[in-house]
C-alpha cells in the first residue's frame, strides 16, 4: 500500500460476508491482444469499431473523473491524470492517428494497431531516459490498454492468474468478468464503479463472494499483495489492517462460518410456516455450475435460469444444439426437479460481447432493445433458444420464462414463436408430448398494472423485483451515484407486487418472485403477506429464508403486510421492516 497505516474506505454494500485476503489488482494493462488481417472491404468498419471504442473509453474516463472529485486526498492529481488519458485518446493524438494509419496501411485489426502504436510511443519516450517521460510512457500504456479492453469487449479472463484467496480490486467488474470468477480462487471483490443491483453484484452474491462497489480512490492506493479485508455487510474495505482489526475480523469470520453451518442443517426440513402453510423455495442460477449448490441448499427446483451466461465471454452466438446440450446437463442434474428457463435478457447493463452488432447501440440501453424486444427483432436468436428449451422439455419438467414483457400482444407473439418452433422441430422428427408452460417476467410497471390482462395469455408469472424497482423509481440499478435511492420497499413497488400477485390468484395461475428481495429474509413475511407462496433466490440465501418462514405464521405475515401497506412513507415502512413481525403491534382481541 502507498501508506503503511490502516485505511478504511466506505462504499456500497453489494454482497454480504467477510473476506480477508491479498489484493489482486486488475489494472488496464496486461491484456493479451490478437492480431489478424482485415480485408480491404472491412477497413472502414474496423476504423468505425476503433472510433466507437474511443468514445466508450472517453465516457469511462469522464465517469471516473466525476468519481475522483469526491476523493478525500489526491483528487486533483487523479483528475489531472485522467484528463491526460483523455488527451491521449483525442482524435489528433499520436496514439489515435497512428492506430488509424496502421489499420489503413497495414490492414490489421484495431486492437493490434493500438498496441503497436503504444509500443512505438513508449519506445520513443523511454529512449529519452527522463524520469518524467518514463512516467508518461506508463500513462500511454494505461490509456491505450483501456481502449484495447473496450475493443476486445473483455473477452478474456483477467482472473486466471489470481492466487487462491485473492481479493480482486478493479475499476469495474462486469457481469462477464464476474461469471469467470472461481470462489475457490477469489475470496472477495472491491470496485470503483457499480451499484448493488447490477448483474455483476447479483453474480457476486450468487457465488457467495463478499463485495463492495463504488469506492473512489481504491486503485490509486491499494497495491497487489496488500492485506485487505472486505466487510460486505457494512460496505467497507480495510487495507493494511492493524493486528487488532485483523483479529476482530477473524473472529467474526469464524462466527459467520458457525452460523452458516447451523443454517445448513435446515436443508432437508420443509419450508412451512408455523401455522402449517407450505411455501415453495427454488433457486436462481446465473451459471450452470451453481446447480449442485442449489440442490445442496435444498432448492425444490430452479425458479429462474438466467441464460445470459451462454452468450458471455465468446465472440459468436451459440446455436440451438449447443444451448440444448447445456440445458440437457442441467435437467439431468436436477433429476426431476422443475426448471424455469428464461430466454435471453441481453441489453441494458447486461452486455454480451457475442451479440456485437445484433444488439446495436442505444443511447439509453435500459429502455432500449433489451431482452424479449431483441428476441422479437432477431427471431433467429429467439427461435434457436426456444428450440433448445422445447427439446429439453421432453427430458424433464421445464417452463419458459420471457423477460421484459410489457404487453399482451408481445406475449401472444412469443407464443406464436413457440408454436412455430414446435412445428419446425416436428418436421425434423422431434416429437414433443406437449408444450411447456409459458410465463412472463413481471418487471416493467406496465406489465404489473396490466397483470389481469396478461394473466389471460400467460401460464404463470415471475415477479422481477430488481427491474420493477428500477423502472418504477427511474433508478439505474447498476449506478452507484443513485444507489441510495434504489428501494424495493418503496410503497409504489410494493403495490405493484401486491397487485400482480392478486391478479395471478384471480386468474388461478402460479406466481413467484425471483428478484433479489426474494432472498432477503427481512422481506419474507411481507412478501408472504402480499400473497406470494413461491420464492426463487440465490442458493446461498435459501436456508435463511426457510428459517424465517418456519418462524413466522401466515396469519402474522398477512397482518404485517397490511400494516406496511397502510403506510405511504418510505421511512415509516423502513421502520416497520426494521422491527419485523415480532415488533408489530397486533390488533387487540375483542372481549366477548
Ligand atoms: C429482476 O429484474 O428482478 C430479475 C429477476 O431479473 P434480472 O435481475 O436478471 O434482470
Ligand atoms: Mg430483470
Amino acid at each position: 500500500m502507498k501508506s503503511e497505516s490502516e485505511k478504511i474506505w466506505r462504499g456500497i454494500s453489494v454482497s454480504p460476508g467477510i473476506a480477508i485476503g491479498t489484493a489482486f489488482v486488475i489494472g488496464a494493462a496486461g491484456v493479451p491482444v490478437p492480431e489478424y488481417e482485415v480485408p480491404v472491404s472491412q477497413v472502414e468498419k474496423e476504423l468505425k469499431r476503433l472510433a466507437t471504442a474511443i468514445i466508450k473509453t472517453q465516457r469511462q474516463l469522464s465517469l471516473l473523473k466525476q468519481k475522483a472529485a469526491s476523493l478525500p486526498t489526491g483528487a486533483e492529481d487523479v483528475s489531472l491524470l485522467l484528463e491526460a488519458y483523455a488527451g491521449m485518446l483525442a482524435p489528433t493524438s499520436r496514439l489515435v492517428k497512428g492506430a488509424e494509419e496502421a489499420i489503413r496501411a497495414n490492414r490489421i485489426n484495431a486492437e493490434a494497431a493500438v498496441q503497436k502504436q503504444i509500443a512505438a510511443i513508449k519506445a520513443g519516450f523511454e529512449a529519452m531516459m527522463d524520469e518524467y517521460l518514463a512516467a508518461r510512457a506508463a500513462d500511454v500504456s494505461d490509456a491505450g490498454a483501456r481502449l484495447i479492453r473496450n475493443l476486445l469487449q473483455q473477452n478474456y479472463n483477467p482472473f486466471a492468474e489470481a492466487p487462491e484467496g485473492s481479493i480482486v480490486i478493479a475499476e469495474e467488474i462486469t457481469p462477464a468478468d464476474a461469471a469467470l470468477m472461481d470462489p475457490l480462487q477469489v475470496a472477495g471483490l472491491a470496485a470503483v464503479l457499480g451499484g448493488a443491483e447490477g448483474h455483476a453484484a447479483i453474480i457476486a452474491r450468487a457465488l457467495g463472494l463478499p463485495a463492495v462497489f463504488g469506492i473512489a480512490g481504491l486503485l490509486q492506493e491499494i497495491e497487489a499483495g496488500d492485506t485487505v479485508i472486505i466487510d460486505g455487510r457494512k460496505g467497507e474495505i480495510i487495507a493494511a489492517p492493524t493486528p487488532a482489526t485483523l483479529s476482530t475480523y477473524k473472529q467474526e469470520l469464524a462466527k459467520k462460518q458457525r452460523e452458516d453451518k447451523k443454517l445448513k442443517l435446515l436443508k432437508d426440513v420443509p419450508a412451512v410456516t408455523s401455522d402449517g402453510m407450505a411455501v415453495i423455495l427454488q433457486a436462481n442460477l446465473e451459471l450452470p455450475r451453481e446447480t449442485e449448490a442449489a440442490i445442496d441448499a435444498g432448492a425444490s427446483g430452479i425458479g429462474l435460469l438466467r441464460t445470459e451466461f451462454l452468450f458471455m465471454n465468446r465472440p459468436d452466438l451459440p446455436n440451438e444444439d449447443e444451448q440444448f446440450d447445456v440445458l440437457r446437463k442441467i435437467v439431468a442434474k436436477l433429476d426431476g426437479k422443475p426448471l424455469t428457463v428464461r430466454t435471453l435478457d441481453a441489453g441494458g447493463e447486461k452486455l454480451a460481447a457475442a451479440l456485437g452488432d445484433v444488439a446495436g447501440e442505444s443511447s439509453n440501453p435500459a429502455l432500449g432493445l433489451r431482452a424479449i424486444r431483441l428476441g422479437l427483432k432477431q427471431p433467429k436468436l429467439l427461435d434457436a433458444q426456444l428450440g433448445a428449451i422445447l427439446r429439453v422439455s421432453a427430458l424433464g419438467p421445464v417452463r419458459i420464462l420471457v423477460p421484459m414483457i410489457s404487453s399482451v400482444s408481445q406475449m401472444k407473439e412469443v407464443r406464436e414463436h413457440v408454436m412455430q418452433t414446435e412445428k419446425r422441430l416436428h418436421r425434423k422428427g422431434v416429437k414433443l408430448s406437449g408444450l411447456p408452460p409459458l410465463g412472463a417476467m413481471i418487471e416493467i410497471p406496465a406489465a404489473a398494472l396490466a397483470a389481469d390482462a396478461l394473466a389471460k395469455v400467460c401460464d404463470f408469472f415471475a415477479i422481477g423485483s430488481n427491474d420493477l424497482t428500477q423502472y418504477t423509481l427511474a433508478i439505474d440499478r447498476g449506478d452507484e451515484h443513485v444507489a441510495e435511492l434504489y428501494d424495493p420497499f418503496h410503497p409504489a413497488v410494493l403495490r405493484l407486487i401486491q397487485f400482480t400477485a392478486a391478479a395471478a390468484w384471480r386468474a388461478n395461475i402460479p406466481v413467484s418472485i425471483c428478484g433479489e428481495i426474494a432472498g432477503d429474509r427481512r422481506a419474507t413475511a411481507l412478501l408472504m403477506g402480499l400473497g406470494l407462496r413461491e420464492f426463487s433466490m440465490a442458493p446461498l440465501r435459501l436456508s435463511a429464508v426457510k428459517q424465517e418462514i418456519r418462524q413466522t405464521s401466515m396469519a402474522d405475515a398477512v397482518l404485517f403486510a397490511e400494516a406496511i401497506m397502510a403506510k405511504s412513507g418510505e421511512a415509516e415502512i423502513r421502520a416497520l421492516m426494521q422491527g419485523g413481525v415480532a415488533g408489530m403491534e397486533k390488533p387487540k382481541k375483542t372481549e366477548k
